[in-house]
């Protein structure tokens, strides 16, 4: 498991593209530069690492694309500390992403498979999630809730009430609506019963699964 300045050389050529491409958050960027994305990969694809693409991971799903990860992340508006939950560990990149920008993190995995290898792999590279649930997304994990924010990385073919429920006031969800192609959607808690909704273009994600293995 190495990680040389060929793959930080890497890296920060994937930062700038991703710059270059419209994402303006700093501690977005720096987490980016930091996790060792190469590593969250199998070793087939280790040289397509740090391209902006999407790649296949186990149990036929894939590790979003660079830049899909950054301005999910951005419209979250992470501040150091927030509680949040994630729906689909998948590799957990997304999740070091997360915590490398001073995150709590919970999340969510319904394949038994990545989520045993995940949480291994996270522990194996100094990660500290809070807690990683094998569970079901739609759901959420009301245990801990309300989370400051919550963020989906599957596409959803509709808004779980569950998420909206166990948001904070003032807490975010931001998730891919739609089954083909999904729009990418902010709703921001302003009140108990109260919510704001933002789009901000369309997107392609692998779907959130309603039935369980
Ligand atoms: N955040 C991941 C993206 C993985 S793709 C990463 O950085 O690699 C989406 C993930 O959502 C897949 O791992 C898939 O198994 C998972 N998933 C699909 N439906 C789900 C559900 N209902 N609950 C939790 N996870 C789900």
């Amino acid at each position: 498991m190495k990680d040389d300045f060929k793959h930080k050389g890497m890296r920060k050529k994937l930062v700038d593209t991703l710059i270059r491409k419209g994402i303006r958050d700093k501690a977005v960027l720096e987490a980016i530069n930091t996790v060792p994305r190469h590593l969250f990969m199998d070793s087939g694809f280790v040289s397509h690492a740090y391209v902006d693409k999407a790649f296949p991971i186990a149990a036929d799903q894939t590790i979003s694309q660079p830049y899909t990860v950054a301005r999910q992340t951005e419209l979250l508006e992470v501040k150091r500390g927030n509680k949040i939950l994630e729906i689909g560990t998948g590799s957990g990149y997304q999740t070091a992403v997360l915590l490398e920008m001073g995150a709590v993190v919970y999340s969510i995995e319904r394949q038994n498979e990545l989520f045993k290898k995940s949480r291994l792999f996270l522990s194996k590279l100094g990660y500290r999630p809070k807690k990683l649930i094998f569970g079901d997304g739609y759901v959420g994990y009301k245990e801990e809730a309300p989370y400051d924010r919550i963020i989906v990385t599957a596409g959803a073919p509709f808004v779980p009430k569950d998420l909206l429920a166990q948001l904070g006031v003032g807490g975010k969800l931001v998730i891919p609506v739609g089954t083909d192609v999904q729009v990418m959607t902010v709703f921001t808690r302003k009140g108990p019963k109260e919510f704001e909704k933002k789009e901000y273009g369309e997107y392609r994600f692998v779907p959130l699964l309603e039935d369980k293995n």
